[in-house]
């Protein structure tokens, strides 16, 4: 059976992925910048990698969890990419977020070595992550994505196939630009609310139960102390960095731009996540806009 799985990019998402392959008895070869990371995985049962290359010759499957579009390209087909080590046959699946045309500019190289490339990214946060119930948005060919799930549903709950390569980026970038949007929807009502002087709990009960509420007010919500185990309420310690968002909203705002298209709350919402990055909050979770918003002067 096909169950050796590279895994690369052990941070706030890819570590807790790893944790529950690991659980459901998958052997995992791991590596990341973070020689950190690489020791947690290491103790909770994964094998190092020395080089990326090893990856390449051990795994059946690889999964990426990286930041941004060039990590993924450099990590197959860089300078010291390891597509040439890739054992045809091998399945790789990209879950970090990337523009849509990304996974489809690396499918070409995949096809020559007899191997193939799905785009997963996932949705659900760190919370989900943690406990293997993350959405997963897939796009590829069927058979591909056949072969993936029982990979992808040792990590989700969720596996919803979006169609063609790159389709589920798409679904992801369209996840987050309204993410981005609902955040900074509810922060600026929160904060309006704040000024008014009414309890934000009692605002946060109240929008709870009625045609306001969101993942935002009910699940991840921005104001520090209304619910536990969310970032607002530990320092804003992330998470989900400002800073990924922001990269989110920039390839929403690509994407449209390339089509002749304008996304006018889209736009406004990655201006104020500049700022927001600008003012050296880039590395705090992206609910921090709040506090953004509440003590504006102060930044
Ligand atoms: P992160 O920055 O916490 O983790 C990225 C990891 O990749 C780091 O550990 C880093 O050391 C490692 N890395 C970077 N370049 C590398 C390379 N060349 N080789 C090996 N390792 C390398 O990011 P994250 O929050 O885990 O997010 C990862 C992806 O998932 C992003 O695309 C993000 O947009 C997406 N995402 C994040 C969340 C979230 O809530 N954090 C939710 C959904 C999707």
């Amino acid at each position: 059976t096909h169950n050796k799985v590279g895994f690369v990019g052990l941070g706030n998402m890819g570590e807790k992925m790893c944790k529950n392959l690991l659980k459901k008895d998958f052997k995992v070869m791991v590596n990341d910048l973070n020689p950190r990371k690489i020791e947690l995985l290491n103790k909770a049962g994964a094998v190092v990698a020395e080089k990326n290359s090893d990856i390449a010759e051990f795994a059946d499957f690889i999964i990426t969890m990286l930041p941004a579009s060039h990590h993924v390209t450099s990590f197959y087909a860089g300078e010291n990419g390891i597509m040439k080590f890739i054992k045809p046959g091998t399945l790789a699946i990209d879950c970090s977020t990337v523009d849509h045309v990304a996974p489809k500019n690396l499918s070409n190289l995949f096809e020559k070595i007899g191997a193939s490339i799905i785009d997963a990214p996932v949705s659900g946060g760190v919370a989900a992550a943690l406990n293997g119930t993350l959405t997963f948005m897939v796009g590829g060919k069927e058979e591909d994505v056949d072969k993936a799930k029982p990979i992808l549903s040792a990590m989700g709950k969720n596996i919803i196939h979006c169609g063609e390569l790159g389709s589920g980026q798409i679904a992801k970038m369209c996840n987050n630009l309204l993410l981005g949007i609902t955040m900074y929807g509810a922060a600026e009502t929160f904060h309006f609310g704040k000024k008014l002087g009414i309890d934000l709990k009692v605002l946060t009960s109240v929008i709870n139960t009625s045609s306001g509420r969101c993942w935002v007010t009910d699940t991840y919500n921005p104001v520090p102390n209304v619910m536990e185990n969310v970032p607002s309420s530990k320092s804003y310690e992330a998470g989900f960095t400002s800073q990924m968002l922001l990269k989110d909203l920039e390839i929403a705002e690509r994407t449209a731009k390339k089509l002749n298209h304008t996304l006018d709350i889209g736009n406004k919402t990655l201006e104020i996540y500049k700022k927001i990055c600008d003012a050296d909050l880039r590395e705090k979770d992206f609910s921090i806009i709040y506090e953004y918003l509440t003590k504006k002067n102060y930044y």
